[in-house]
């Protein structure tokens, strides 16, 4: 059976680093926008073209544009057998994108279909967010407070002096998952209702979240 996988969490949830650590295990092909979008934009495919146009602007792309990359991703064949699906839906809206794209896609297979949420208390969101600091130079990422760095302040692969991003403080981190739990919260209530949502306690270290993640999927 085609095993498709949607990963849900807030920013600084540890989503990222464990949906790369799922798809080595299990093969499945991660897809995450970012990637999907630049990919689509060097393949320069018609899509791409369009969203370059946007992109060069300094605009989002819209949201048809991205739903006709996400098809045509989702369509390769390194997805046939399944797929890790990151960083969209966001919302009700692309949600019901996502639905529609699934729907033609997967005409002619049987697929289990997971949503996983990663929860995480948003208190402990703004601590990592607060205590990260980055490296200039390798773009490795820190947490000053739960890691022991071999030099205080500077980078543990190339001992280059830590930054803070700007956007890195209480204030504004705790507008950004105001904003993203409100755009979020109906797109986790359809997936509920639907029983396709997966919660994952994603507080703890990088190991024990990946134990909680290997064990619901
Ligand atoms: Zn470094």
């Amino acid at each position: 059976m085609k095993k498709e996988l949607i990963m849900v969490g807030p920013p600084a949830s540890g989503k990222g680093t464990q949906t790369k650590k799922l798809a080595e295990i299990t093969g499945l092909k991660h897809v995450d926008t970012g990637s999907m979008l630049r990919e689509a934009v060097a393949s320069e495919s018609e899509a791409g073209k369009i969203a370059k146009s946007f992109m060069d602007k300094g605009q989002l792309v819209p949201v048809d544009i991205v739903a006709r990359i996400i098809k045509e991703r989702l369509s390769k064949d390194d997805c046939k057998n399944g797929f890790i699906l990151d960083g969209f839906p966001r919302s009700l809206e692309q949600a019901e994108i996502l639905d529609k794209i699934l729907k033609e896609i997967d005409e002619n297979n049987e697929v289990d279909l997971k949503v996983i949420y990663f929860d995480i208390p948003v208190d402990n969101l703004v601590d990592r967010i607060v205590n990260r600091r980055s490296c200039p130079n390798c773009g490795a990422i820190f947490n000053i407070k739960t890691m022991k760095l071999k030099n205080d302040g500077k980078c543990d692969n190339c001992n280059t002096e830590l930054v803070q991003r700007a956007d890195d403080n209480e204030t504004t981190a705790k507008s950004r998952f105001n904003t993203y739990f409100e755009q979020t919260a109906p797109l986790i209530d359809l997936y509920n209702k639907r029983g396709i949502l997966v919660k994952i306690k994603a507080l703890g270290t990088i190991e024990e979240v990946f134990e909680n993640l290997k064990v619901v999927i």
